[in-house]
């Protein structure tokens, strides 16, 4: 049976991040829909790379050939690209070049055996948002993919909503120069609304994203948490309402 209702967690996957060990498990999930192409002609880098990033959840494609690797590039939507710099066909530079001379924007990394100061230049200058000197150890290269991975989808430690503050770091919430007390799960809860303001967040997303259990489950405990967030937010009642009912479908937040 297809649940519909489950959709659109597609669409709120690029949005969460991870806050506690509830949502560390969606992050994983969220992985598993990055694509990465590696273009490397050294056979035993590019078996070693591909079967390493699978094992971390990554879709990969991968080539040998410089005009081939541009042709994937330039015909599929990569979250990233690792170029070798000296390779058959094109050289990693010169499909960097013609990436970004069409205004594609996905972070690339080089591989490269070559390090002086120049080289590096020459390479951050074709448009390399890092680069990685080989003989290099997964775990390294595997921690600059996940840099670049978390700065294209906009990683932020503050998140406002008309005069709320979040503290992502710090986990402190102002609403204007008050700060509020709230509980793990109420700025959970909260976090999750505010990622997604504007769009309305089912009863479905919210517990499948702050609470982690499944469709199916009751979640009236929602509406016992927007009540607990509401109160917090608004104390004395005298504020603008921040979290707004879309009567039998969810809540929705809205910066106006
Ligand atoms: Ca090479």
């Amino acid at each position: 049976m297809i649940d519909t209702e489950r959709l659109p967690f597609i669409t709120f996957a690029h949005n969460i991040l991870p806050t506690d060990e509830t949502i560390c498990i969606k992050e994983n999930e969220f992985e598993q829909l990055m694509r990465i192409l590696i273009v490397e002609d050294e056979k035993g880098i590019s078996g070693f790379l591909k079967d390493g990033l699978e094992e971390e959840g990554f879709a990969v494609d991968f080539t040998a050939d410089g005009r081939k690797g541009l042709e994937l590039a330039l015909s599929n939507d990569y979250d990233l690209l690792i170029f070798d710099w000296m390779l058959p066909g094109l050289s990693g530079i010169e499909i960097c070049r013609e990436f970004r001379k069409l205004n594609k924007t996905a972070p690339v990394i080089f591989l490269t055996a070559r390090d002086t100061v120049q080289d590096v230049v020459f390479g951050l200058e074709a448009g390399a948002n890092d680069y990685i000197k080989k003989p290099f150890e997964f775990d390294e290269l595997l921690a600059r993919i996940r840099v670049q991975l978390k700065t294209r989808t906009g990683e932020q430690s503050i998140l406002t909503l008309c005069d709320i503050e979040m503290n992502l770091d710090t986990h402190r919430v102002f609403r204007g120069s008050k700060e509020l007390e709230l509980t793990p799960k109420e700025f959970s809860l909260l976090e999750f609304l505010i990622r997604n303001k504007g769009k309305v967040c089912t009863r479905t997303n919210i517990i499948e994203h702050v609470w982690d259990i499944h469709f199916g489950s009751d979640t009236s405990v929602i509406d016992v948490y927007i009540n607990f967030l509401r109160k917090k937010l608004n104390p004395t009642g005298k504020q603008k309402e921040l979290i707004h009912t879309i009567r039998g479908v969810g809540y929705i937040t809205r910066d106006e």
